[in-house]
């Protein structure tokens, strides 16, 4: 009997831990560890802060994975010993033969001087105050501001400036409103390369949201937001996206290098220690270009199935073993009914392979559709 542990009940983790259930006999036991409840879709937050989606409706509990044969364990993991193949959480040690960890970014937010002036809507209840700032808005100025990269899902400041801007139109309020996005990125999403970066720019120019790149945050004291070189910016609501880390646990337990994430040959997501795998947004996953994979769900998700299935594979022996290729996509949300979708290759050589289709209504159903199948397929 082989015991496989998945670290984490986010995006990648659940993928992992059902496409291991549904590929092994009982005999084989699948745990899987999350310090929280609920799993949460996380493009739905975009959502909420336009009052679009209530909370409940976009997460699950994950107690819901006992019912499937996936022993969910409540706890916080605190130590992982690739060594001697266990890891400590607080509600005790739990031996693993093979290990997956996807547990994800978390936000630091106190590193910037006047963080709490700003509302980090990474998270369902930054969302929630944002949604709630943004109801009693009179006009004025909006700031979304990206602190730092890398940060996950490299469309969803863009989106939400976007969002904003046709809520705000409907309420009537757009023209007594500057949006303003400032980000340390050269162009939006720069990995996806320049003809894509240049057609967002030229969507968030077309709504009148001003582009404002290579901004490195120093400070949003009384919501004066400082960037270095002297430049500042006085807002009355800021929406921004904190700096983002991997998780203490895994820095403790010397799984990261000088990038501050776990390295992984980014075809099989091994790391350097026996029988662990490492997907999702924790990863340090570097290109051809030189550049970073993005951290998104889809990859997530990818990864987690070319996981699960190389893993069954060996347990079992039956089955091809398979490769993670590379392939992302992602909706991009605008507000308005409409939503544009970028796909491509990020392996491709030497650079990722991205194109943006037209913005139309079909993607924002596709969008739609998507939520509904994600919450409907792993719960
Ligand atoms: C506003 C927003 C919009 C987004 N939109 C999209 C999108 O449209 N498309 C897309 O592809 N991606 C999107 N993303 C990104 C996506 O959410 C992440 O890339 C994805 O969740 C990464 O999956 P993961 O499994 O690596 O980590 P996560 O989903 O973050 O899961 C990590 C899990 O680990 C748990 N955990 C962490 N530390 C511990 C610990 N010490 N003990 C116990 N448990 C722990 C956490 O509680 C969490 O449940 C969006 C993100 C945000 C914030």
């Amino acid at each position: 009997m082989a015991q496989i542990v998945v670290l984490g009940g986010g995006f990648g983790g659940v993928v992992a831990a059902t496409a291991l259930r549904n590929k092994l006999g009982r005999e084989h036991k699948v745990i899987l560890i999350d310090k929280k409840q609920d799993h949460l879709f996380t493009p739905s937050l975009l959502w909420l802060i336009v009052d679009e989606r209530k909370p409940e409706k976009i997460q699950r509990d994950l107690n819901v994975l006992n019912k499937k044969g996936i022993e969910y364990i409540n706890a916080e993991i605190q130590r992982v010993h690739p060594t001697n193949k266990t890891v400590s959480t607080s509600t005790g040690e739990v031996r693993y033969d093979y290990l997956i960890i996807s547990l994800g970014a978390e936000v630091v937010r106190d590193v910037i001087p006047g963080y709490r002036d700003g509302i980090n809507f990474y998270c369902l209840k930054g969302a929630e105050v944002l949604r709630d700032e943004l109801k009693s808005f009179k006009g004025g100025k909006i700031a979304v501001v990206v602190a730092s990269t890398p940060f996950k899902c490299p469309a969803a400041p863009y989106e939400a400036a976007l969002l904003i801007d046709a809520y705000l139109s409907k309420k009537g309020i757009r023209e007594k409103t500057e949006i303003a996005i400032y980000t340390p990125e050269t162009l939006p999403m720069p990995v996806a390369g320049p003809v894509l970066g240049n057609t967002v720019k030229e969507l968030l120019e077309k709504r009148g949201i001003s582009f404002n790149p290579q901004k490195k945050l120093v400070s949003m004291e009384n919501r004066e937001i400082s960037f270095e070189g002297g430049e500042k910016f006085k807002a009355d609501l800021i929406a921004w996206v904190p700096p983002h880390r991997s998780p203490a646990v895994v820095r403790d337990s010397g799984l990261t290098n000088e990038t501050g994430w776990i390295p992984v040959d980014g075809k099989t997501m091994k790391t350097q220690f026996e029988g662990v795998y490492a997907i999702g947004d924790i990863t340090a996953n570097k290109l051809p270009s030189g550049m970073m994979l993005p951290k998104a769900g889809v990859f997530a998700h990818g990864q987690a199935e070319v996981v699960a299935n190389n893993i069954a594979a060996e347990i079992s022996k039956t089955g091809e073993l398979k490769e993670f290729d590379g392939q992302g996509y992602c909706f991009l949300e605008m507000g308005q009914g409409i939503a544009g979708f970028a796909s491509g290759n990020f392996y491709a050589e030497p650079k990722p392979l991205v194109n943006l289709k037209n913005p139309g209504r079909l993607w924002h159903w596709g969008k739609v559709a998507f939520e509904k199948w994600w919450l409907w397929k792993w719960f």
